[in-house]
């Protein structure tokens, strides 16, 4: 370690010394000469002198190289040079005692001796720091000395010579230890010099790090609570000044924190910090412990990331709770419903679950716009936030459904029930008050407008036994349905009745999809007349021709297949097998005319695809869509009117019909009737059945037809039982019928024989 550096510093030594080394050295010899010339020959001094003279020369030349080119990298090759010097200047100060040795003149020889010792005493001190140059330059001067002297044999020159060799051996003890403590020394000192420049460099690499970065950072003493330093990052995001910074209380900048340890060094920080404007940012800390000068100080790193903060909260909003009343969505429903339901299973609290529909929402929302629908759900959820308190967990699952999860209710099974029972009875009464809306001002009616909105109340209690929290909304849903059923603005409980039903649409659900399968759905066709009897059409039914409990009527399965959507492919499915007995029926010219009926329910109508559907059913069965005449009833048309009278108006420049099936049961209005392009009426059979014995029914009745007269739309009474039916309404201005009276829906073959029957006996008569 540090060889070339310590040559380096050798060198420097050596060097430094030498010029005034090498002059005092010929100072010394001019006395030498001097003494000597008076016992040695002259020619011989001045041989010797001249040659200590050019060594002296070179040696002041080659310092004076040195001073131009001194490298670490070179300093092998100045040192290698300093000591040829070193050598022969000794050389030729040794020689002397040989060549300038005066015989028999022993104080002349004492003087020699003197000289020698004294130069090669000083010289090796001053050379110490490099043993090599010492050593050569003691031993070359005083060996040959001591050697001349011992070979005079003359007692008291031996004596000098051996006390010389104590003495080479002590001076060289002493060359030995200066030389090792010289090159400790600068050992140490490199070392110094090394860890200074260390430091140094990184105290500018910190500099650098803490005052170049975008990232605002801050040296804080924990003890004192003070900002202790701040970088400009740092000082433009709090808007101090960099001065204010310094001595910044934390308590004034941190107002809240989270800390968590990341490891031993670092740890993490979530704070609200706030600026010198007051404006509060959320901000992310990275602190690790800094020993600055001995004292235990901090070192932050500062992140905003109350940007990130607030996307992240938009994101979770958008991901767990319902826009429009910020209450949960189904997500965090289940994953709170999931919760309970493992709760549920340690412990004896009970708990329930309340599925809650709002009656007849869809009608607000037909009639009076989202814009109201929207105001009355919020109003519910606020309502039922107020019923439930902070603490229940309240969801809105889509719609006008919530749900409520209550827990914590009493260990008693009965007690529980009771609680449960009281809740959804204020619930019920609570969303059953009229709705403002409009007016910021309650009761204030010039503003305002009111709705009526009662809910029905599904109640189900949470069992450890159920199989999944799937199954637990299914029953709270079940028994929503039958408080509906029960007459609307009623709460029921789930029972067992009521889990046989919703096995049997379980077991349901299954069969439907095979009977699709299976190809178990067959068509029954039920004609049409006009006034005269002859047949005009018929209309298409389906049939399920159930492997066990046989023929199956629509009313047992259709509302089911809507309701699982299976209605999609089964209708589909009715539609390709219609269009394909048309096909057939346009094969003669005794039924090319008929006008075929088809029932297409709310939820295939508004498929975004149905279009392209019924588009490859045409090319594939080539019909003439003339005679197609799609039944919708009201529930399919409302909703999305814009989006029905696209589709019908795409479907009818196919040349397809409409007919409005049902017209009367739901909330038919002239208003839809004339925007809808359609061209017929289907009177419903409930108004017809009782067309004899209610005043109301045969008024509905008469006013149908009037207004269908006034539109100029063709109107058909279906459900026609009786021939007094089907007077009254000839008389009122109905020429088209379906019903008993003519033929039940048949099968097709059936529906073939006796359409030939009907002609044939037209023929005769
Ligand atoms: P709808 O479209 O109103 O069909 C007329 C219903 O009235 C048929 O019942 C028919 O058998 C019955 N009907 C006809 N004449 C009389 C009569 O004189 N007296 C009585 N009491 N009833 C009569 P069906 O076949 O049981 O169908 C019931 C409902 O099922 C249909 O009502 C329709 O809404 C639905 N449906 C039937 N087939 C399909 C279908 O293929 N697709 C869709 N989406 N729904 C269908
Ligand atoms: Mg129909
Ligand atoms: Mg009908």
């Amino acid at each position: 370690m540090f060889k070339p550096e310590i040559q380096f510093e050798q060198l420097k030594v050596l060097y430094g010394w030498q010029k005034i080394g090498v002059t005092s050295g010929l100072v010394l010899a001019c006395i030498f000469v001097y003494v000597l010339s008076a016992v040695i020959a002259p020619a011989l001094l001045l041989a010797w002198f001249v040659s200590l003279c050019l060594v002296a020369a070179l040696r002041l030349l080659d310092g004076r190289a040195y001073a131009r080119d001194n490298t670490d990298e070179s300093a092998q090759r100045w040192l290698l040079r300093f000591r040829l010097g070193v050598t022969a200047t000794a050389l030729i100060w040794g020689a002397s005692a040989w060549l300038l040795f005066p015989e028999n003149l022993i104080e002349y020889q004492v003087f020699l001796g003197f000289a020698l010792a004294g130069l090669g005493i000083s010289v090796a001190v001053s050379y110490a720091v490099d043993l090599y140059s010492a050593m050569v330059f003691f031993t070359l001067i005083i060996v040959p000395f001591m050697l001349r002297m011992f070979i005079n044999l003359e007692e008291f020159a031996v004596m000098i010579s051996i006390s010389m060799v104590w003495f080479l051996s002590f001076v060289f003890v002493g060359m030995r230890r200066a030389n090792v403590y010289i090159r400790d020394n600068m050992l140490l000192r490199l070392n110094a010099n090394r860890r200074t420049q260390v430091l140094q460099n990184s105290e500018v690499r910190f500099r650098q790090m803490f005052e170049r970065p975008l990232t605002p950072m801050l040296l804080i003493d924990p003890m004192a609570g003070q900002v202790v330093e701040a970088n400009a990052a740092a000082s433009r995001f709090y808007g101090y000044s960099m001065q204010q910074m310094r001595n910044q209380e934390m308590a004034e900048i941190e107002l809240d924190c989270h800390s968590s340890s990341i490891n031993d060094d670092l740890e993490h920080r979530i704070a609200v910090h706030r600026l010198s404007d007051g404006q509060r940012r959320s901000v992310e800390l990275y602190i690790s412990a800094l020993n600055v000068d001995g004292r235990e100080l901090q070192f932050a790193i500062i992140h905003d990331i109350t940007d990130r903060m607030r996307m992240e909260a938009e994101v979770h909003q958008l991901a767990y709770y319902d826009p429009l009343t910020a209450l949960a969505n189904r997500t965090l429903f289940y994953t709170n419903l999931q919760f309970v339901f493992e709760q549920v299973k340690h412990q004896l609290d009970h708990a329930c679950l309340m599925c809650i529909d709002l009656d007849q929402f869809n009608h607000i929302n037909d009639t009076q716009g989202h814009d109201v629908g929207n105001k009355v759900i919020i109003e519910a959820a606020v309502r039922l936030r107020r019923c439930v308190g902070e603490t229940a967990s309240l969801g809105r699952l889509g719609g006008d459904e919530f749900v409520v999860l209550l827990s914590g209710l009493d260990e008693d099974t009965e007690l529980a029930q009771q609680q449960a029972a009281t809740l959804a009875e204020k619930i019920r009464a609570t969303l059953a008050l009229p709705y403002y809306l409009g007016s910021a001002i309650p009761l204030h009616t010039d503003s305002m407008m009111t709705q009526y909105c009662s809910a029905s109340i599904g109640v189900t209690f949470i069992h450890a036994s159920a199989g999944s929290v799937s199954d637990l909304l299914k029953c709270a849903d079940v028994a929503m349905h039958q408080a509906k059923k029960a007459g609307r603005n009623t709460v029921r409980f789930f029972d067992q009745s009521m889990q046989i039903s919703l096995d049997t649409h379980a077991r349901l659900n299954v069969e439907l999809r095979n009977a699709l399968k299976h190809k178990q759905f067959v068509l029954h066709y039920q004609v049409q007349v006009d006034s005269q009897h002859r047949p005009i059409g018929a209309e298409a039914l389906v049939r399920w021709q159930h492997p066990q409990r046989g023929m199956q009527s629509p009313d047992s399965f259709i509302p089911h297949a809507e309701q699982t959507g299976l209605i999609v492919s089964l209708g589909l499915w009715v539609l390709r097998e219609a269009c394909t007995q048309l096909q057939k029926w346009q094969q003669h010219a005794l039924t090319r005319d008929l006008v075929l009926a088809v029932n297409v329910s709310a939820k295939q109508f508004h498929q975004t695809d149905f279009i392209e559907q019924v588009q490859k059913i045409l090319a594939d069965t080539r019909i003439n869509t003339a005679r197609l005449k799609l039944e919708l009833t009201e529930s399919a048309v409302l909703g999305n009117i814009e989006d029905t009278i696209s589709k019908m108006e795409q479907l009818r420049g196919m040349g397809i019909h409409f007919s409005m099936d049902d017209f009367g049961t739901g909330y038919s209005s002239l208003q839809y009737l004339k925007r809808l392009p359609f061209d017929q009426v289907k009177i419903d059979r409930s108004f017809i059945r009782d067309l004899a014995t209610d005043a109301n029914d045969a008024a509905i009745v008469q006013a149908v037809i009037a207004m269908t007269q006034a539109l100029n739309i063709e109107v058909i009474a279906e459900g026609v039982e009786t021939a007094a039916q089907r007077d009254f309404l000839m008389a009122k201005g109905c020429h088209l019928f379906q019903g008993y009276l003519f033929s039940k829906p048949v099968p097709i073959e059936q529906f073939d024989k006796s359409l030939q029957e009907t002609l044939q006996q037209r023929l005769f008569h």
